[in-house]
């Protein structure tokens, strides 16, 4: 039997990162000392206090039954107070939060809860690629929102044609964001909000480096802007803040009629998130600040080093002030894939291409600061025959 996947799934465009798998397997094989900047997948444990809290409530057969789907009241108030201490914003801890496995769950799932054939959802180029996938497989369209340096990293808004915008229903946002490590200025946010109103379009702001900012700079929430609670949503995670991608927990919180479609969808798709990890959540979330300090430092510590050491090599570096990740533009004339294999191959470095994340990535390469001081300069040694 000829076995034929939906259509859908064959509309996806082609996973860039192939070859690169293919380098770094055969690499690894060979028994070559590979430095992988590659993953955005922090290399430092989960706090001991969130790992012993989940053991606890391991122990508890109470949690070992289906979840509630919408999520745990307990975890859902101690997310509100995390928003009221972080950010001054108010949320109905139980109509306005609803607890996700893994923000890229909530993500993905929020066009099928909202597109109907030939709806568009913006979607920013170049970017995490779910928005675009997701968008592709519920049987909306993307319409792709080139970020370019000379513009911050913004999309500009102005450059959408009306008779897209007609179409449009939902709006994929991302800051501190990935790949670029770009921030939002305030005076964006309100100028998407009123953009958002004004078109009747959802705004989903992805806020995964919401915790991970240096040099004194802390990133806004969307709902910091006067109305934004009229059309929009924000997705968390505590995959990057707490060291925590693959126990899959975050939440979406917002406008309660953007939320319920959201669960209602997600009802029908899983059952929630295991309950012994929500109280792992809930002892996350009450973290003490220094834990944090302390992660940020040392990441700024190894930006600092990967930036001054490409710098001396003549790459010219915009030093994020949030993300752990530093996109750089390619000094030589070459396409990012043609970069990434050629350090790969003569450096035993891993960084990802640009293109990867879009063809507005192209001419750029994204460096993960997921690997200690030692690993980085040893990385900045061997780029030396660039
Ligand atoms: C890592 C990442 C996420 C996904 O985080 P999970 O909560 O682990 O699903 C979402 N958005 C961006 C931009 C990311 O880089």
């Amino acid at each position: 039997m000829q076995i034929e996947s939906a259509n859908a799934l064959k509309k996806l465009p082609p996973y860039l990162f192939v070859e690169i798998d293919k380098a770094k397997r055969q690499a690894r094989a060979e028994g070559k000392d590979l430095i992988d900047l590659g993953i955005g997948d922090p290399d430092t444990p989960t706090p001991k206090h969130i790992i012993e809290s989940l053991y606890k409530a391991a122990k508890d057969p109470a949690n070992h039954r289906y979840a509630l789907d919408a999520g745990m009241p307990a975890f859902k108030n101690e997310i509100a107070l995390w928003h009221k201490k972080r950010f001054k914003v108010t949320l109905d801890a139980q109509a306005e939060i609803l607890p996700l496995l893994g923000s890229k769950e909530g993500l993905a799932h929020t066009p099928f809860a909202f597109l109907n054939k030939s709806d568009v959802a913006l979607v920013p180029d170049p970017a995490y690629p779910a928005y675009r996938n997701a968008t592709i497989l519920a049987g909306g369209t993307p319409y792709f929102m080139p970020l370019f340096e000379n513009n911050a990293f913004l999309p500009d808004l102005k450059k959408i044609p009306a008779s897209v915008l007609k179409k449009t229903k939902l709006m994929f946002l991302n800051y501190p964001n990935n790949p670029t490590g770009a921030v939002a200025p305030k005076r964006f946010l309100q100028e998407v909000v009123k953009f958002a109103q004004k078109n009747k379009i959802i705004i989903c702001f992805d806020m995964a480096y919401s915790e991970m900012c240096y040099d004194n700079y802390s990133a806004p929430s969307i709902f910091e802007i006067s109305g934004a609670k009229e059309v929009a949503v924000e997705y968390h995670s505590l995959s990057k803040t707490y060291n925590m991608t693959g126990w899959r927990l975050g939440w979406v919180c917002g406008n309660k009629d953007i939320v319920a479609p959201i669960a209602k969808f997600k009802s029908n798709m899983d059952s929630g998130v295991f309950q012994a990890v929500q109280v792992a959540g809930i002892t996350a979330l009450k973290t003490k600040k220094e834990f944090l300090e302390k992660m940020c430092k040392m990441y700024e510590e190894r930006r600092d080093i990967l930036v001054s050491g490409l710098e001396k090599l003549g790459w010219s570096i915009k030093t994020p002030k949030a993300t752990f990740y530093l996109w750089t533009k390619i000094p030589h004339k070459m396409n990012s894939m043609a970069l990434c294999s050629m350090i790969m191959e003569k450096a035993g470095i891993v960084a990802t291409p640009g293109v990867g994340f879009g063809k507005f990535g192209e001419g750029y390469v994204r460096f993960a600061l997921t690997q200690d001081k030692k690993r980085i300069k040893e990385a900045v040694k061997r780029l030396s025959f660039l």
